[in-house]
């Protein structure tokens, strides 16, 4: 199972994020040489025991079908301090 570690930036707390509670949806498609690729978007926001607002962007790329080439975080509110999403 895959999830991201996020520290919150005001007290420190860490938070775990797996990707199942992640929901994604594709946002952007494009045809290429082996067929379609597909960026899929998925974000969570948590609300830290001090009240901070964490919010996480997830992206990743499928190409060809089925196969994850690229991915990418955003955090906002904490620092990752472990990926494997
Ligand atoms: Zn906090």
């Amino acid at each position: 199972m895959s999830y991201l570690k996020i520290q919150c930036e005001d007290c420190e707390k860490v938070h775990q994020i797996k990707r199942s509670e992640m929901e994604y949806e594709p946002v952007d498609s494009e045809v290429r040489e082996m067929g379609e690729e597909i960026t899929y978007k998925g974000n969570i926001g948590i609300e830290c025991d001090c009240g901070k607002a964490i919010k996480i962007n997830h992206y990743f790329w499928e190409y060809p079908e089925g196969i994850e080439n690229h991915k990418a975080t955003e955090v906002s509110g904490g620092i990752p301090v472990e990926n494997t999403l």
